[in-house]
């Protein structure tokens, strides 16, 4: 009897956009951060509180990150509050804060910018512009930071598909900034235990399927400081080229997101975990 061969075509099911796909670029992309290359055999990990509350917040934990190993520091100055009524964030006071601590531990930094109207403000102070959630599908933001000469932190919209990511994505290389990360941060699904469903299976896909670096973000993926560590050792086992992770010096305290912050001992004991999944996966932990 003839066998007839099956070929399941291997498909994801829409077409990758021409500029973020893998097949332009096999070898992938690294992103330059003053220094601090993401993308490559080295796993990068961005620390720091959800936002700028003062001068000693911000020093305090930026110092214990740094000793840590964390190679990148995080910190919003605007802030994407869902409540109107909550801690909007320092703006350019925060900014200015987030420069001097960066100069004074050497790391660069990464904020937030939510409008068009201030991303050069943000890019006069920031070494990475992040776009988050609720702005990956805000077209002229895109095409904004696109035109700056600036690595870009894109982050996963909560309802968005791998497709809508990728077309994100696309929106800025088109603009001729090659230098974009792309975070899973978790999605939106039916389950309410976690703040959102973090959604791994996006690492191996959006590597597969693009050459840009991808990160993961287990702080808002979780929502649940005792469910960070995991979901970041497993981010690095799956494939992540970096994590982002909230880290505050006094959870408790925080004016923003401190239930899934870290405290520093926490995330100095993480940074021991990681160095041993990274060499089990055959890479290693980014340090300075
Ligand atoms: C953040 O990283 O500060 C943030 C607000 O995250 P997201 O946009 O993923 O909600
Ligand atoms: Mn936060």
């Amino acid at each position: 009897m003839e066998t007839i061969s099956c070929i399941v075509p291997h498909d994801a099911g829409f077409s990758i956009p021409d500029k973020v796909n893998r097949e332009t670029r096999p070898e992938g992309t690294r992103v330059n951060i003053m220094g601090v290359e993401v993308g490559g055999t080295e796993v990068v990990v961005i620390a720091g509180p959800c936002a700028v509350e003062n001068a000693e917040q911000l020093a305090e934990t930026s110092h214990a990150v740094k000793e840590s190993g964390a190679r990148i520091l995080r910190g919003g100055a605007f802030k994407p509050r869902t409540s109107p009524y909550k801690f909007q964030g320092l703006g350019e006071e925060g900014l200015k804060m987030l420069k001097q601590i960066s100069r004074a531990t050497g790391l660069p930094v990464v904020t937030e910018v939510m409008d068009t109207r201030q991303v050069e403000l943000v890019a006069g102070y920031a070494d990475m512009l992040q776009i988050g959630s609720r702005n990956m599908q805000n077209y002229p933001l895109l095409k904004e930071v696109g035109m700056m000469r600036k690595p870009v932190l894109l982050k996963r919209g909560m309802m968005a598909t791998i497709e809508e990511f990728l077309l994100a994505a696309e929106y800025i290389l088109n603009q001729g900034n090659d230098q974009v990360i792309l975070c899973e941060r978790g999605i939106r699904t039916f389950e309410t235990a976690t703040r959102n469903t973090l959604d791994l299976s996006a690492v191996p896909l959006l590597k597969h399927y693009s050459h840009l670096p991808v990160i993961v973000d287990p702080s808002h993926g979780t929502g649940l400081r005792w469910m960070v560590p995991a979901m970041a050792k497993a981010a690095v086992a799956c494939g992540a080229d970096g994590l982002i992770m909230e880290v505050h010096y006094n959870p408790e305290k925080a004016l923003c997101d401190g239930h899934q912050s870290l405290s520093p001992d926490e995330f100095n004991l993480l940074m021991r975990d990681l160095d041993k999944i990274t060499s089990a996966v055959g890479r290693s932990l980014s340090v300075s």
